[in-house]
């Protein structure tokens, strides 16, 4: 046992040093779970454009003798992309861009010096123009591909191809385009990241080359790029450092700090990445006042190397750059029994009667002064944890999925006793959640390039997440951007023997189903079993979360009109729902108008899944006409105006987001005391505790003042 000491610290002393500093960076950065009002300080909003200061790198492909793709009629490729280039430049510098490119005039520059001219300007992005050709000479071929190295997947370099993507695809439409993942193209392969190649239109294409003659052609290219660039700057990006000196021998943790820089949105709390050998660490806990990211690894059966990968993403949807660790458990897990105080605690979950409880198993612990830091109950909801004092007295944060979170001083000895969400009426509910579409199958494009497909799993991944979250098993069918038929879907739904199989989908208004072009409207095809019945429930609570169906009639009715629900027997995911009910949902019709805007937002998405999970807590037996609920408002305090992007936590467990009209909806409530927590970028954190009598509607309006520095 002391050599297993003298492996991570050198004395005692330094155990009780290296303690102190976990207990010091839990108080100085705790404001999450703590009750008193907080006050966060963050930049004063500010009315400049996100391109000032960024150096942006501007790659004008081929030149000198090399032409590039040369034109039926005889137009070259090098002097489209320097003109493009140019152009470019002129509108990023406008708005204050550091600009360089990797040439000016017509002279060769291999790939070599393209990206050392890059990695030497230490650039915020790189931006490679060209224009395609096909190599088996079909000149009918044309489409936008915005590529991005593999190696930067799932990171900047995807989100900067995709808004560049997007603007292009708005302006020109050309057919089946989108970004691409590439890995063998050199100028991005050994080039620092972001960095993205952009292919706008091919010039093997006769109309294509004519168009690209003309000046006000070429000009709206490079105002489409101007326009994706600027996005991806005006969201900005989240940074993560993983903590290096893992002390996996006892705490079987990793930590990770989550930066959020000025010019990012804020962390979003239910999109993380974390993950053991590309596997999702089963408990991860983060604090969003600190930053602090920590991450369970296994206590048993891990011997040998492993990778830990983790990033996170933003309220625009922007990544961090993904990042990896390597570690070796090369000693087995020990605990520090014998220099630590040990208690033993179990956590147990009320029953929705108050009358019984049930152990919890792996509920989470987090406490700096915890030796394990996070922790999970065993299998039977036992915990063993060390603290370095018996009079120790700080709160600890426990949760569970489908319990609601709490903070606890560990040093009282009986059980600790959660209360469950929404009854438990969501627990071990087996839902598969398919996002429609994916890979090359967009199944629609909006008149702004947003592929139906991406705002589908945006949805589909919100909603697994507080279903999840609420106690029940989601199963997502696709998780990423992914090809996937029809028949792999109903094989998926098939295998997991689920309770309800729901594909999420936003689909054009379709004149078969009396469904009229611009009307926004939520719609369910149903077939089986309870499906009509779950579908009903979920259109009431997206009229009422989103404000659909306006336009067909009175829904204040909780009856669905016609053309909300649809018998879809003979679609073909159906087919295979004779053991689960089956339901498309439709949240907004794509065409109908500020749609694409809304469900291109990480709010818009996750309203759609907010309300979706309602309707659901409303079929499985919760009647929100007898239950508590709380319909508020974000303000700024001054301007009363409403405020976007808030975070609102409800009692620390359930998040909301706002759109533009700052509101936001919590349903299901019990009598008694609730706490909002809200934090808005540039705003300062505040709380509000509620008492809310049984069935009582409340409509708390949230003032927030802004930051002062
Ligand atoms: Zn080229």
């Amino acid at each position: 046992m002391v050599k297993f000491i003298s492996w991570i610290f050198k004395s005692k002393a330094e155990i009780k040093v290296a303690v102190s500093i976990l207990f010091i960076l839990f108080i100085a950065v705790n404001t999450f779970p703590q009750t008193s009002p907080e006050v966060i300080k963050m930049e004063q909003p500010k009315e400049q454009s996100p391109l000032l200061g960024k150096r942006i790198c501007i790659d004008p492909g081929h030149g000198g003798s090399e032409t590039g793709a040369v034109g039926v009629n005889g137009l070259n490729e090098k002097d489209v992309n320097l003109k493009v280039c140019k152009m470019l430049k002129e509108m990023l510098e406008k708005e204050g861009a550091i600009v360089s490119m990797t040439r000016e005039d017509d002279k060769s520059v291999n790939l070599k010096e393209r990206w050392e001219f890059n990695k030497s300007h230490n650039s915020d992005l790189f931006v490679s123009i060209h224009h395609n050709a096909n190599s088996q000479i079909d000149r009918t071929a044309n489409r936008t591909e915005v590529f991005y190295h593999w190696h930067d997947r799932m990171g900047p370099s995807e989100d900067a191809a995709y808004l560049v993507y997007r603007e292009l695809q708005a302006a020109f439409k050309l057919p089946n385009s989108k970004p691409y993942m590439c890995w063998s193209y050199g100028v991005l392969r050994e080039n620092m990241y972001p960095a993205i190649l952009g292919e706008a239109s091919y010039m093997s294409n006769l109309q294509a080359e004519e168009r690209l003659r003309d000046k006000n052609h070429l000009r709206d290219e490079a105002a489409a790029y101007f326009r994706g660039i600027k996005a991806f700057f005006e969201g900005g990006k989240p940074e993560i450092e993983l903590n290096k000196e893992i002390d996996i021998s006892t705490k079987r943790n990793f930590q990770a700090k989550i930066v959020q820089p000025k010019d990012s949105a804020l962390i979003d709390p239910q999109r993380f990445r974390a993950e053991l050998d590309g596997e999702p660490l089963q408990s991860i806990y983060y604090q969003p006042t600190s930053g602090l990211l920590v991450g369970l690894l296994p206590k048993e059966g891990v011997n040998g190397k492993h990778t830990i990968t983790a990033s996170a993403h933003n309220l625009a949807g922007h990544n961090s750059f993904v990042k990896r660790v390597e570690i070796d458990f090369d000693k087995p897990y020990q605990t520090t029994e014998s220099f630590e105080t040990k208690i033993k605690r179990k956590v147990v979950g009320m029953s929705s009667s108050k009358e019984q409880t049930t152990p919890i198993p792996y509920a989470k612990i987090f406490g700096a002064e915890i030796f394990d830091f996070l922790t999970t109950t065993d299998e039977n909801g036992n915990a063993e944890l060390y603290i370095t004092s018996p009079q120790h007295s700080e709160p600890f944060f426990i949760s569970a999925n489908g319990y609601w979170s709490k903070e606890e001083n560990l040093s009282k000895s009986e059980d600790i006793s959660l209360q469950p969400m929404f009854r438990n009426v969501l627990n071990n509910k087996l839902i598969v959640v398919d996002a429609e579409g994916g890979g090359d199958y967009p199944v629609a494009i909006g008149p702004k390039g947003l592929r139906a497909s991406d705002a589908n799993l945006e949805t589909a991944l919100y909603l697994a997440d507080y279903l999840k979250l609420c106690g029940a098993n989601p199963q997502m069918t696709r998780k990423i951007d992914m090809s996937m038929d029809n028949v792999s879907r109903i094989r998926f739904g098939l295998e997991h023997n689920t309770d309800i199989f729901l594909t999420i989908g936003h689909r054009l208004p379709e004149a078969g189903m009396g469904e009229k072009p611009g009307t926004n409207v939520s719609r369910v095809g149903f077939r089986w079993g309870d499906s009509k019945e779950i579908g009903q429930s979920i259109i009431f609570n997206l009229r009422q979360m989103l404000g659909t169906g306006k336009e067909l009639g009175d829904v204040t009715s909780r009856q669905p009109l016609p053309s909300e629900m649809h018998d879809w027997s003979s679609w073909e995911i159906m087919h295979g729902s004779q053991n689960y009910n089956c339901l498309y949902v439709c949240p907004q019709m794509f065409d109908a108008p500020g749609v694409e805007d809304r469900i291109s937002t990480t709010a818009g998405c996750r309203k759609e899944a907010l309300a979706i999970l309602y309707g659901l807590i409303n079929f499985y037996g919760l009647n929100d006409q007898k239950m508590a609920l709380i319909d508020g408002v974000v303000l700024n305090s001054k301007t009363k105006t409403p405020l976007k992007d808030a975070l609102i936590w409800l009692d620390n467990t359930l998040i909301t987001q706002t759109e533009p009209d700052g509101k936001f909806l919590f349903k299901f409530l019990e009598p008694g005391k609730h706490t909002l927590l809200v934090m808005c970028k540039d705003y300062m954190t505040t709380k509000k505790e509620l008492e809310l009598k049984e069935g009582e509607q409340v409509n708390p309006k949230l003032e927030l003042e802004i930051s002062q520095n």
